[in-house]
């Protein structure tokens, strides 16, 4: 079997992989991505696009429930999610398609199939060997299953995007950043949505102001929300899914079940060893601040690592290891601090930096002031479903530095950028407050909060 050889070639076309291999290829290198499945990977295909897409289309469900509170005479027809989901992968389909050529033209050979390790220098894909002096590890993530029985009656967020049919009662399992999402968006697009959750929070490791508000916002909204369960069993039963409970209680009647419990490194099948890669218990794979393995000329970014699981930490990961390598930037790497996070809830959450608890835990009582608000959004005042905007500033020390900024309210996705590049910049209050406002906005309470 004869071989090709790259400088660099990566594990996965998804944000991670085609971006490694992208900002190599601009250095000058001679590169591959070897795919598996759909290009773009999670992100593009069953991930923050279609994800997003469903979001706008709850949030337009909303604005037309709102409508008449503004004096419009609109009845909504109902949704045809066919068209909806056609729609949306006819938009991700056109993605697809300009990455395949995006590759093309930049020189990347694109490799199709499933990639696993001969040594750690020598892939195997459908037949053929591959080589490279680098080798990127960026196979993602995929969803995970409860061993509990009857688990394969319920889809992941996988499944969700392939539904061809509303589901008219739903079940969300899970109390992250997709399950609320998920669970948000069939709310508002009529489902009737019940959301079991293992504690009595959602969203572990955010402020508890978003963590409380959203929680509140959402059985405001008619979502039933079950807290401190854990399910044991699934059947099939007349009346459609019954869902078993620690406590021996039942939920019944669902058509549809999501699991939204998390999601495992794509690790299983790569033959890591045969390169001596090492993985931690969980199956992710540890890197150093650069992004190395623990074998020379071997690197991992994105979801595999067990770090930040977000699309845009990936890129930005991979496109500084590929300037690291390529560029002449030795010294180049990813700041994983302070990165911030957008969650598609309705309505959105956006935070950046550390929590109060956090901010308490590390500086202690004396140091932290933090400041926070709640009030109704003058776009909701109007309407008979009024969602509330809450914020919080935290701030350490005699300069007051920002150490956290969270929102959750309308327009917390797009507010958030503008305050991250502040909080990274080091800004303290009087910085904000010394910014005039913009009026009349929700985000002007960011510069005026006392
Ligand atoms: C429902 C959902 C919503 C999300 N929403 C957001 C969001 O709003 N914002 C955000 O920033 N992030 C979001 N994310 C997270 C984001 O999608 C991931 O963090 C991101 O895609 C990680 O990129 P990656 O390169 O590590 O892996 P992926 O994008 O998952 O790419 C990995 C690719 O590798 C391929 N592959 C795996 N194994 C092999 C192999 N052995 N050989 C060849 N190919 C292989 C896979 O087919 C896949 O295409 C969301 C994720 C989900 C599931």
């Amino acid at each position: 079997m004869s071989s090709k050889h790259y400088d660099l070639i990566a594990i996965g076309g998804g944000s991670g992989g085609l971006s490694a291999a992208e900002r190599a290829a601009t250095h000058g290198a001679r590169c591959a991505v070897v795919e598996a499945g759909r290009i773009g990977g999670t992100c593009v295909n069953v991930g923050c696009v279609p994800k997003k897409v469903m979001w706008f289309a709850g949030s337009i469900a909303h604005t037309l429930r709102d409508a008449a509170d503004y004096g419009f005479d609109v009845r909504s027809g109902g949704l045809d999610w066919g068209r909806l989901v056609a729609a949306r992968e006819r938009y991700i389909g056109n993605i697809n398609t300009w990455y395949h050529g995006y590759l093309k033209d930049s020189g990347i050979d694109e490799i199709r199939g499933h990639a696993r390790f001969l040594d750690s220098r020598t892939l195997e894909v459908e037949g053929e060997r591959y080589s490279a002096d680098h080798i990127v590890i960026a196979p993602g993530a995929v969803p995970r299953l409860p061993s509990i029985p009857g688990a394969e009656l319920g889809i992941t967020s996988d499944g969700f995007f392939a539904l061809q049919a509303q589901p008219r009662k739903v079940a969300v399992v899970g109390a992250g950043y997709i399950a609320v999402e998920l669970a948000g968006v069939l709310q508002a697009l009529g489902s009737e949505v019940t959301l079991v959750i293992r504690r009595e929070h959602v969203l572990d490791g955010f402020d508890a102001l978003l963590r409380e508000t959203l929680l509140e916002v959402m059985q405001d909204e008619g979502i039933q929300v079950v807290t401190n369960t854990t399910l044991t069993a699934v059947e099939r039963s007349d009346d459609g899914l019954r869902l078993h409970c620690d406590h021996g209680t039942e939920l019944a009647g669902f058509d549809s079940l999501i699991w939204a419990i998390g999601r495992d490194p794509a690790t299983a099948d790569l033959n890591l060893e045969a390169a001596g890669v090492e993985t931690d218990a969980n199956g992710f794979i540890p890197t150093d601040p650069f992004e190395n393995t623990n074998v020379p000329g071997i690197y991992a970014v994105g979801d595999v690592t067990g770090r930040i699981a977000l699309t845009p930490v990936a890129i930005a990961a991979a496109r500084r290891l590929a300037t690291r390598l390529f560029g002449g930037r030795p010294e180049l790497r990813l700041d994983y601090e302070n990165v911030p996070t957008v969650v598609f809830s309705h309505p959105p959450v956006g935070t950046v930096g550390l929590t109060e608890a956090q901010a308490l835990e590390r500086f202690g009582p004396q140091s932290v002031k933090c400041y926070q608000t709640s009030f109704t959004p003058m776009y909701a005042a109007l309407t008979s479903h009024p969602s509330p905007t809450a914020m919080k500033l935290v701030t350490v020390g005699a300069q007051e530095k920002v150490v956290g900024v969270h929102i959750i309210g309308l327009g917390a996705d797009e507010m958030l950028q503008g305050f991250a590049v502040a909080l990274k910049m080091g800004a303290t209050k009087a910085d904000l407050d010394n910014t005039v406002a913009l009026h009349p906005t929700s985000a002007e309470e960011l510069v005026t909060m006392r």
